[in-house]
């Protein structure tokens, strides 16, 4: 890859909280060592809506229903790189703590039990995606080229992230930027 062009990225957020992409904007004022080199794409970050071609795709979180199983597919046709970012993309994370339970027992838990509302119900909206079974990593659905671990990974595994592709070489994630919890 040329490193006199840009690069873009592109992230999305599946079943998580964000709190990668809070992570990311961690990177704080070395982003503008980074404003001639990277442009992004669509992503929560900016208001661009349409998803184009890019170099790097971002998937925070994992897959809870079909519409997540949709996105990333359709994201990893137009990314280059496609990176897992954080627990909930890489194993399923904290969304994942449902699947030692039945689909049916955590929609009743959720929605019946304990709600304090005179009709509860389990909503059954045709438009609603419909949930998977449990909730799966992206990897089950899509090729990944990158794995930040963390929950989140932490600023500077983004930026090493960017750095390296710009560099035109594989990330380096020393012991300090590969997190576990
Ligand atoms: S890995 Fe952690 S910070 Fe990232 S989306 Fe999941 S719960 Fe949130």
């Amino acid at each position: 890859m040329s490193d006199t062009r840009k690069i873009t990225v592109a992230t999305c957020s599946l079943a998580g909280c964000f709190g990668c992409h809070m992570s990311f904007l961690d990177i704080d004022e070395r982003i503008v060592a980074l404003v001639d080199k990277v442009s992004f794409g669509r992503t929560p970050l900016t208001d661009i809506h349409t998803l184009h071609a890019c170099d790097i795709g971002l998937v925070e979180g994992g897959l809870c229903n079909d519409e997540n199983v949709h996105v990333v597919r359709h994201f990893r046709q137009q990314c280059k790189i496609l990176v897992a970012v954080g627990a909930c993309a890489i194993n399923g994370g904290v969304p994942a703590m449902r699947n030692r339970y039945g689909l049916a027992e955590c929609l009743e838990e959720s929605y019946l039990y304990g709600v304090g509302v005179a009709d509860p119900q389990i909503p059954s909206d045709p438009e609603l995606p419909l949930l998977l079974n449990q909730v799966h990593p992206i990897q089950d659905a899509v090729k990944v080229d990158y794995f930040l671990t963390g929950c989140p990974p932490p600023a500077e595994a983004f930026l090493e992230l960017l750095t390296a592709v710009l560099e035109n070489r594989a990330p380096q994630m020393s012991y300090a930027l590969r997190h576990f919890d």
